[in-house]
């Protein structure tokens, strides 16, 4: 048998189905499996993609067995209704309709009401007795023509529609206003005019043979797979130019033949919230997309129960066939003619991320898909929308409709906030204690701002990227960020901030929203998502929170699957808390200097720092000691015997000097030393590249003290949490290791201290000492460092700047770019590098797994919050991801689903989509990089 070029449906068969969406196009494959349902779908056929290989590679036209093959079939669809095309007593009359496999909106015209000419019109009008209906039909299938095939369009965004030009001369000569007052007169007027609008521009006249109509428009829709318009969306949606579309050829069935006829668009879910109830508009007496065109306004599908009730009743059971055939929320689009319903298309519905996740839970609960295919619906990011704030809708709405956005920058920090702006740390604490709620406004931010947040309701910042201090922070403390909003000009000295013109002083309402990264001038109001209600806030009853009982749904399926364990980022007991209410199984990174900035501690650390010798900064940590207990005491009893992992003193010292001479001042007065002193010593301490400088293990190298007393920090707590009958297990962790010799210098400290504690204390605790893998030599040198390390946890941040060579707090300039370059396909900060980094990450793991089997694996970067490095973690064999508490939820799922989908595949397609953009960058279709 000669291969299959095209594929009948209709008539409650089909010889197709949905699976065949690579050969018949998603459109053709989901009306083909309508059919083959029994639904009423006019019948038709289905040119496949094949022959639009075909029709390029012959020159643009159409093989000839093609052309018999549809010719047969076109005979076939003239006999199941018993009306041939052309025919001058009962003409037949079809829509030609493109469709790739892959949905490509908008991209490709549909010609409807192919076959019209004046002798099948006049036909018509004699069968129909409706002039009106004929001529609106055949003046709109000129215009589709002219438009689509014979090339008469605007070329320019601003040209006028030449069809629509003539379509207002008409209505002002007759002094009407809408389309809907044109008479059938009128109509047919039209056409003539249209007709000789083709003449005079293309010199040739409409054509009126319809088999020559129906070539012509099959050949435009494959010709339009190459137009400008498809291209770019090909590009935009990474969709390979090999796929080809299909083109649909189908009986016509008429919305437009009078009121009891209509079209309409409708989901079989709330696209929007989720729920499962019908959705949709629909429009009487109208055609294809008039619903969608916004030149009248279409009715809520509800209403259809009024003017059709037998309709809308047989769309409601049509609603649930799909769904239960394709497991899905569906969009669709029907047309009523004359009381009689058709479908005339069905797809997979696009929806919000709220929605995703409702109506993913939503159907496991009604048995349609499994758990696993449920987790594999929600993308982790869109778990975010459930926990965030949210601003209330229509208010936002009118507040943008009324002029006051007054920027957007990068949606560092997902949810609502809405406050008064204030421009410093001290102010933002102040009001806040006041009972005011403030949005801290800062050029950028440093550590020292970080009580300043922290009382703040949200985070702007002019500069700096997704991992910039602020987004940094902002995500571990859950707050609402936009950070880099390039467009505000502050004037700290004079409390102002300017952007489009308006100025906003210190004290005025401001609406930030973390989620799209709008700046909106203005109070909106916000309310909690109901899961930190519940989880956080503890101020919701679970059962009354139905959002929250999908967010736990999908929580408990995503345990029950993921073999990665999940544990927080978390410096004070309450943000420890809250990742265990996030479902947190222990901290894998607990940053003792950030307890640094607490209340009453940065003096004494001050003192420890710029002590000149021994004895003196011994009374400095002397004074810590016993803070820092305490801050180790809370979070090991918020943990209760989960894991915790403390990293030793890392950062330069510089960042807890005091820069300004006030401050110079008072740590003089403080410790007793003149000011003058103070000031030599920070200018000693002065580093040209701080990052590679005295930091992370060379500090306990060189002082070998602050080593001991944190370690005596953490055991004395420990053995504190001990005695009161509490499990504990500390894992201290040595920063910036690239030599076996740093770690076994400080193991040996925190041992001895270990053992000291213990035999004082009387008790005895469990407790590792292990390192950080975060600069490439300590990653290449892994097996001899797990000579001594007991445990190994990424720090990807490090890493990934030593390994590129890049400073992430330098490299906004330059890395935005190179992302658009695709130099890089992702920021690398923000997602593993997989063949620079995480190659380090796995020759790392497995020296490290040679030399120690049992050496516990873990990551603490900001990448362990990330979903894509969430899997190269579960594919290198991590033993756990730590992410900030507010992600933990995401980073649940997203290990559940790298158990679920990765392995072997993941790799595959992660390869796939790297020649895909080799190739992409090879073909020119992107900017060269220069
Ligand atoms: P798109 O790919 O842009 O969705 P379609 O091929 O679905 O384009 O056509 C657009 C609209 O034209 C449809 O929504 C439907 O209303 C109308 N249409 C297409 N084919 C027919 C037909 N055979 N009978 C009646 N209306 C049709
Ligand atoms: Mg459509
Ligand atoms: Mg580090």
């Amino acid at each position: 048998m000669a291969h299959q070029y095209v594929y009948f449906f209709g008539a409650d068969r089909a010889e197709g189905n949905k699976n065949m969406k690579g050969i018949l196009g998603g459109k053709g494959a989901n009306l083909a499996e309508m059919a083959g349902l029994g639904l009423p779908v006019p019948p038709g056929f289905t040119i496949s993609t094949e022959v639009c290989d075909l029709f390029y590679k012959n020159r643009k036209r159409i093989p000839q067995e093609v052309c018999k093959e549809a010719e047969k079939n076109l005979a076939k669809l003239e006999e199941v209704l018993g009306r041939k095309l052309g025919d001058t007593k009962d003409p037949l009359l079809v829509s030609i309709r493109s469709g790739a496999r892959a949905s490509m909106p908008g991209m490709m015209d549909t010609i409807l009401n192919l076959g019209l000419n004046e002798k099948t019109a006049a036909a018509l009008v004699a069968k129909t007795g409706n002039p009106r209906f004929v001529y609106d039909s055949f003046r709109r299938f000129v215009q589709m023509y002219g438009d689509v095939v014979l090339g008469l369009r605007p070329v320019k965004k601003d040209d006028v529609d030449p069809f629509e030009a003539i379509i207002e001369e008409k209505k002002r000569e007759r002094g009407i206003q809408r389309d809907t007052d044109l008479t059938a007169d009128d109509l047919r007027d039209l056409v003539a005019r249209f007709k000789a609008a083709i003449k005079k521009q293309t010199g040739h006249d409409f054509p009126e043979d319809p088999m020559k109509q129906l070539w012509g428009a099959v050949g435009a829709v494959f010709d339009s797979w190459m137009n400008d318009r498809a291209i770019s969306y090909r590009k935009l949606y990474d969709i390979p130019e090999t796929w080809g579309t299909a083109v649909n050829v189908q009986a016509m069935v008429f919305g437009n033949m009078g009121d009891d006829s209509g079209t309409g668009v409708a989901f079989t879910r709330d696209a929007a919230t989720g729920e499962n109830v019908f959705y949709g508009e629909y429009l009487m007496n109208a055609q294809g997309e008039d619903v969608v065109a916004g030149i009248r306004t279409p009715l809520p599908i509800v209403n259809l129960k009024k003017d059709d009730a037998k309709s809308y009743a047989q769309l409601e059971r049509i609603r649930h066939i799909l769904e239960k055939r394709f497991t899905d929320m569906m969009d669709i689009e029907f047309t009523i003619q004359q009381g009689r319903l058709f479908m005339l298309q069905c797809r997979v519905g696009k929806r919000t991320a709220f929605a995703a996740i409702k109506i993913a839970v939503d159907m496991v609960d009604e048995k349609l898909i499994s758990e696993k295919e449920a987790l594999g619906r929600i993308e982790p990011d869109q778990l975010n929308q459930l926990l965030r704030p949210i601003f209330d809708h229509a208010e936002k709405d009118a507040a943008i409709k009324g002029g006051r956005l007054l920027a957007r920058g990068l949606n560092a920090g997902p949810g609502a906030a809405t406050g008064r702006i204030v421009f410093n740390s001290v102010d933002a604490e102040a009001w806040a204690k006041r009972g005011e709620k403030v949005i801290l406004t800062r050029i950028e931010t440093s550590p020292e701002d970080i009580k300043g947040m922290n009382a703040a309701e949200g985070i702007l910042t002019a500069r700096g990227g997704m991992t910039s201090h602020a987004a940094l922070v902002a995500r571990q403390m859950g707050k609402v960020c936009v950070a880099g909003c390039g467009e505000l000009i502050m004037d700290y000295g004079r409390r102002t901030m300017t952007a489009k013109g308006r100025t906003l002083r210190e004290g005025d309402w401001i609406s930030i929203d973390g989620t799209t990264g709008q700046v909106i001038e203005g109070k909106i109001h916000t309310k909690p998502s109901e899961v930190l209600q519940v989880l956080i806030e503890k101020t919701l009853d679970p059962a009354k929170a139905p959002v929250y009982q999908t967010f736990a749904k999908v929580m408990k399926w995503a345990d029950k699957y993921r073999t990665l364990k999940i544990r927080t980022n978390a410096d004070q007991p309450d943000q420890s808390a809250n990742a265990v209410a996030f479902g947190a199984e222990g901290i894998g990174l607990c940053r003792t200097e950030h307890m640094f900035f607490g209340e009453g501690k940065i003096g004494p650390m001050r003192e420890m720092i710029l002590a000149d010798t021994l004895e003196q900064r011994k009374v400095a940590l002397a004074k810590l000691l016993p803070l820092q207990r305490k801050d180790f005491e809370g979070i090991f009893e918020v943990m209760a015997g989960r894991p915790v992992t403390i990293r030793t003193i890392d950062p330069p010292l510089h960042e807890f000097l005091p820069h300004e001479e006030r401050e110079q001042r008072h740590v003089a007065s403080e410790m007793g030393i003149s000011y003058e002193k103070v000031k030599e010593r920070v200018e000693s301490l002065h580093e040209f590249n701080p990052m590679l400088g005295l930091r992370g293990c060379r500090l306990g190298i060189i002082y070998p003290e602050i080593t001991e007393t944190q370690a005596r920090a953490i055991f004395e707590a420990a053995a504190a949490i001990r005695k009161r009958g509490i499990g504990v297990e500390p894992e201290v962790m040595i920063p910036l290791v690239g030599h076996v010799r740093e770690l076994a210098h400080q193991e040996r400290i925190v041992r001895q201290t270990a053992e000291a504690v213990m035999k004082e204390q009387g008790v005895k605790f469990k407790y590792l000492v292990g390192t950080m893998i975060e600069i490439p030599r300590g990653a290449l040198t892994a097996d001899e460092i797990a000579e001594v390390a007991e445990f190994f946890s990424f720090g990807t941040n490090d890493l990934t700047q030593t390994t590129l060579g890049v400073s992430r707090d330098d490299a906004g300039r330059f890395l935005v770019p190179y992302v658009e370059k695709e130099i890089y396909a992702k920021d690398p900060f923000e997602v593993i590098d997989r063949d620079g980094v995480g190659q380090l990450m796995r020759i790392a793991v497995e020296k490290g797994q040679k030399t120690r089997p049992s050496i516990k694996l873990g990551i603490c970067g900001e990448h362990g919050g990330d979903p894509s490095s969430i899997e190269f973690c579960h594919m290198i064999g991590l033993n756990y991801v730590s992410c900030s508490p507010f992600r933990v939820p995401i980073a649940r799922l997203a290990a559940a689903r790298a158990a679920l989908l990765s392995g072997p595949k993941a790799e595959a397609n992660h390869k796939k989509a790297k020649k895909a953009r080799a190739a992409k960058n090879r073909s020119g279709l992107k900017k060269p990089v220069r």
